[in-house]
């Protein structure tokens, strides 16, 4: 990569004379050489990347340095538009490596799709499907059948909806069900999700009003009973995904409140956030009620992600009683909130992979079960490799985070490598992390105790040997 160097007072008006040499667009666009880039991509890009190509050949030119010696002909004039053109047709979306040990980094995307379903997503995507169309009688049908029924086989729901993400379910389910009636929700579950996303706010939005009940540290069932009236429309119970409160604490659990549902008719709804199908103690110290327990446990209707502890596409799944689900269904905000047919048919795929304990094919659990003595080994090797190149590395335990808002108070045991700079290098392990960010496969890591730390867990095997690949370059100086 060359560097360009900042400028020098004394060649300022040198580099003021040679800018004046530099052809017109006007003509350059009629040279052969811009008329066939037009051919190949389209006359609007090629002059507007010729004006940025110039543009950039401008300000190396007044930079001084190397860029003093940019010739100005017509072949560079044609280099720096190809260039532009070339980053103007990338994709903005770039893959990264995810070495923070974060699994569903929501900044990152959240949730990695298995093959079937990334297959699944890529099918529909290219070919005319039989997305709101009932093959047997040819009339119209839902477009989130499919996956409602396996669903209602996973869970034991009676009925079951999809909509783009579990916020827009938390909308919908509100607006349906509590429009102009009171909803009591706990003072401690009030919650904000991030993003603006606030309990209190969407209630407002949905129709329904906010009574809040209890206090943000205890709240009784007898809090519930005295706020019930009349007006009374819903029961929401909110999953605290996202935080802990410790200490002197108490909640009313789902059955309980479901007890109080049944008596005064009055339905039970559960956000559950995460929603997660397996039992978390298989890969943490903390238990989360599954997305079954909590049905059985009597909630009326629930919501939770598709992208979180299912793995799966970015969705909202709202299941529950067949009655409530309709209402949902049926109500007008449906047609703003429904999911595109590749994300149905991912999740689809995503759930048949959870019918059939197919555990590899849900690379989320995957990775948060993944055993910590491999991992282990996986460190053992990339640090030894990094040492032969001069750095400063060691394996440690670490804790990787299931991330994206669930089990907040849960580590995950796994082992990380620690990356000092070389020592006679002047690099800190910000510049460290910043160097293994930039260029090519970019690779996200976390910095702690001016050491980069690589937290294998989220990094697969191929991915490794791009690590490495970036600190050989690093260690070299080629950056
Ligand atoms: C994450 C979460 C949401 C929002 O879900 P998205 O799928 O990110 O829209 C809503 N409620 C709870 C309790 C959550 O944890």
């Amino acid at each position: 990569m060359a560097a360009i160097h900042l400028s020098r007072g004394k060649n300022k008006e040198h580099s003021m004379d040679r800018l004046r040499n530099i052809p017109k667009l006007d003509l350059i666009l009629k040279d052969e050489r811009f008329l066939n880039l037009n051919r190949k991509y389209g006359e609007k890009l090629v002059k507007l990347c010729t004006k940025e190509g110039l543009e950039s050949m401008r300000s190396a030119i007044l930079a001084g340095g190397d860029g003093e010696h940019i010739s100005i002909d017509l072949d560079t004039i044609c280099f720096f538009t190809e260039r532009c053109i070339e980053e103007r047709s990338r994709s903005s979306l770039v893959n990264v490596i995810n070495a923070t040990g974060v699994v569903l980094h929501t900044n990152l995307g959240r949730s990695l799709l298995s093959e079937k379903a990334a297959e699944a997503a890529a099918r529909v995507a290219r070919n005319y499907v039989s997305l709101e169309f009932d093959m047997e009688s040819g009339n119209r049908g839902h477009r989130d059948e499919a996956a409602a029924a396996v669903i209602r086989e996973l869970t034991g729901a009676e009925d079951a909806a999809v909509v783009n993400n579990n916020a827009a379910a938390v909308l919908i389910v509100l607006a349906a069900i509590s429009k102009d009636s009171e909803v009591l929700v706990s003072r401690g579950e009030l919650v904000e999700i991030g993003g603006s996303f606030r309990i209190p706010d969407v209630m407002e939005l949905s129709g329904g009003r906010l009574k809040e009940v209890g206090t943000t540290n205890m709240t009784r069932l007898s809090d519930y009973e005295k706020s019930i009236s009349e007006n009374t429309g819903l029961l929401l119970k909110v999953h605290t995904s996202n935080y802990r409160i410790v200490g002197f604490h108490s909640e009313t659990s789902v059955s309980d409140l479901s007890n109080l549902s049944k008596k005064t008719g009055i339905p039970l709804y559960v956000d559950l956030g995460s929603g997660s199908l397996m039992e978390t103690r298989e890969f943490t110290s903390e238990h989360e009620d599954t997305v079954q327990e909590v049905l059985r446990s009597g909630a009326d209707i629930i919501s939770f992600s598709g992208d979180k502890l299912l793995g799966g596409p970015q969705a909202g799944i709202i299941a529950g009683r067949r009655d409530l689900v309709e209402k949902v269904r049926n109500h007008p905000l449906m047609r703003a909130l429904r999911p595109d047919k590749m994300t149905l048919a991912a999740l689809e795929a995503t759930l048949k992979s959870w019918l059939l304990e197919d555990g590899e094919g849900i690379p989320v659990k995957h990775i948060l079960t993944r055993d910590k003595a491999l991992i282990r080994v996986e460190c053992d090797r990339m640090c030894s490799r990094l040492q032969q190149m001069g750095f400063e590395a060691s394996v440690r335990e670490v804790s990787s985070a299931s991330g994206g808002g669930t089990l907040p108070a849960s580590d995950i045991p796994s082992y990380g490598v620690h990356v000092k700079a070389k020592a006679n290098s002047l690099l800190s392990a910000e510049d460290l992390r910043t160097l293994l960010r930039l260029g090519e496969d970019p690779v996200i890591a976390r910095v702690t105790k001016d050491e980069v730390v690589l937290d294998l867990r989220t990094v697969r095997e191929w991915e490794q040997n791009i690590i490495e690949s970036k600190f050989s370059l690093i260690a070299k100086g080629w950056w």
